[in-house]
C-alpha cells in the first residue's frame, strides 16, 4: 500500500512529496474553483514527455485532454526567444487567464515556465511537478522564476509562487548518475548552510538509491522552505540559500558562453562550495579540518570537473554581475562552521583568484594520486 504523501506548507501554497502524490494532484483538479472549463497546458522536454508525462496521465485521467507544449532541453534554452515561441503557442491553442500551467520537467522548465505563466496575461496559475533531483529539492520550490539572459544566469524573471509542487520521487528513476550527482550538490549546501546532523547524514548516503533519497528530498525542501518563508523575497537571511552560488553562477555563465562543454547547475555549485569554503577558511569563520572535510566529500561525490583554464577578468565581470550584489561590491554568502551562515560578506579578488586556485590544487591532487 502507498504511504500518505508528505506536505510541507509553503508560503501560500503546499508541496507534496511521495509516491502517492497523484491522490493530491486528482484532488487539486476536484475543487470546484480550479475546474470546470479551465484549460490546462503541460509544459514539458522531450525526456519528461518520453518518461513522465506517461504516468502522469495514467494515474491522472483527466489530465488526458491538456494540450502538450515541447521544448528543447537544456539551459541554453532557458531564454527568452523560447518563452516568446510558448507564449504565441499558449495564445493560438486559447489560453486565458483562467488556463492553468503545468510545469513537468527539471529547473529549466520549472524555472522559465513560472515566468511564462506569470506574465502571460498579467498571470496564471500553475503548478510544478518536478522530474530531476535538483528541481525536487530546490529549484520548484521558493517561487524564483526566471530566464538567462544571454548567458547571464537568471538576469530576466520574478518572484511568484505556484499553486501547488507534487514531488515524485520515482520519477528519478531515469535520471542519470550526473544529473543525480547536480541535484545532491544543492542538498550538501542545505546541510551545509542549515544543519549539520543532516550533512552528516548526507555523507553517507548512496545518491544512486532513490528510496534512500526520498527521506532526504523531505528534509531539503523542509529547511529551503523554512529559510524561504523567513525571507521570501531574499533581502536577508534567504541570501543563505546562495552559498557556493556567487562563483558556481560565475562559473556556470561562463562555460555556456565558452565553446566547451556547459557545466551542470549542481556541478558549478559544487565547485562555488569547495572554492566558497575556502574563503571562509581564510577569513577564519571555518577551521582547516572543516574546509578538508567539505572539500573531500564533495570531490569524492563528484566525477571532477577540471578547470584548467579560465580567464580570472571575465570571471570577475560576470560575478560584479551577480544579482545577489548591492553597491558594486561582490557579496558572499560564507560558512560560519558547518551548518551556520554569514551572509553578505565581502570579498576582494586576489582572494577570489586564490580559492579557484585552491580548488585546482586539490582536484589535480586527486587526479594524480588515482593515476
Ligand atoms: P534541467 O531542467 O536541464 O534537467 C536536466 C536534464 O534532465 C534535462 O536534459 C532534462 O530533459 C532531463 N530530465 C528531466 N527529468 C527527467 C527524468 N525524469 N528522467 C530523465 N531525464 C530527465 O536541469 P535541472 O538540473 O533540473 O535544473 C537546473 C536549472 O534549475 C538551472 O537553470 C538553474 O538555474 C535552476 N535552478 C533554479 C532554482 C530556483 O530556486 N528557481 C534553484 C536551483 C536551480
Amino acid at each position: 500500500m502507498k504511504t500518505k504523501s508528505s506536505i510541507v506548507p509553503a508560503q501560500n501554497y503546499s508541496v507534496y512529496i511521495g509516491e502517492n502524490v497523484f491522490t493530491e494532484i486528482t484532488h487539486f483538479f476536484q475543487k470546484p474553483t480550479s475546474q470546470s472549463e479551465r484549460k490546462i497546458f503541460i509544459l514539458v522536454d522531450e525526456n519528461s514527455l518520453k518518461h513522465c508525462l506517461p504516468k502522469l496521465i495514467e494515474e491522472v485521467f483527466f489530465l488526458e485532454k491538456a494540450e502538450i507544449i515541447e521544448i528543447e532541453s537544456g539551459e541554453e534554452n532557458k531564454n527568452i526567444e523560447i518563452c516568446t515561441q510558448i507564449w504565441r503557442t499558449l495564445s493560438e491553442l486559447g489560453a486565458d487567464r483562467k488556463s492553468l500551467l503545468i510545469n513537468l520537467g527539471g529547473g529549466v522548465i520549472s524555472d522559465m515556465g513560472g515566468f511564462i505563466a506569470s506574465t502571460f496575461k498579467r498571470g496564471i496559475d500553475f503548478i510544478n511537478i518536478p522530474t530531476t533531483l535538483l528541481s525536487q529539492v530546490d529549484a520548484s520550490v521558493g517561487g524564483k522564476t526566471g530566464i538567462d539572459l544571454d548567458h547571464l544566469k537568471n538576469e530576466i524573471g520574478l518572484f511568484s509562487s505556484p499553486r501547488a509542487v507534487y514531488i515524485y520521487p520515482p520519477f528519478l528513476k531515469t535520471v542519470n548518475k550526473k544529473q543525480l550527482f547536480s541535484g545532491f550538490a544543492e542538498m550538501l549546501k542545505h546541510a551545509l548552510v542549515a544543519d549539520k546532523t543532516y550533512w552528516e547524514e548526507l555523507k553517507n548516503i548512496d545518491v544512486n538509491t532513490i528510496s534512500e533519497l526520498e527521506k532526504n528530498i523531505f528534509t531539503s525542501v523542509k529547511i529551503k522552505n523554512e529559510i524561504v518563508l523567513k525571507d521570501p523575497s531574499e533581502t536577508g537571511i534567504r541570501k543563505a540559500l546562495n552559498f557556493g552560488h556567487t562563483i558556481g553562477h560565475a562559473l556556470e555563465s561562463y562555460a555556456l558562453e565558452s565553446d566547451g562543454k556547459p557545466l551542470l547547475h549542481g556541478e558549478a555549485v559544487a565547485i562555488g562550495m569547495i572554492c566558497e569554503a575556502f574563503i571562509s577558511y581564510k577569513k577564519k569563520f571555518l577551521s582547516a579540518a572543516e574546509l578538508q572535510e567539505i572539500t573531500e566529500t564533495i570531490l569524492t561525490n563528484f566525477e571532477v570537473v577540471k578547470l584548467n583554464y579560465f580567464d580570472t577578468n571575465r570571471l570577475m565581470e560576470l560575478m560584479k554581475h551577480d544579482k545577489k550584489n548591492d553597491t558594486g561590491i561582490i557579496n558572499f554568502t560564507l560558512l560560519n562552521g558547518i551548518g551556520n551562515v554569514s551572509i553578505n560578506q565581502s570579498c576582494n579578488a586576489e582572494m577570489i583568484i586564490k580559492s579557484l586556485h585552491y580548488y585546482t590544487e586539490e582536484t589535480n591532487m586527486l587526479s594524480a594520486q588515482s593515476s
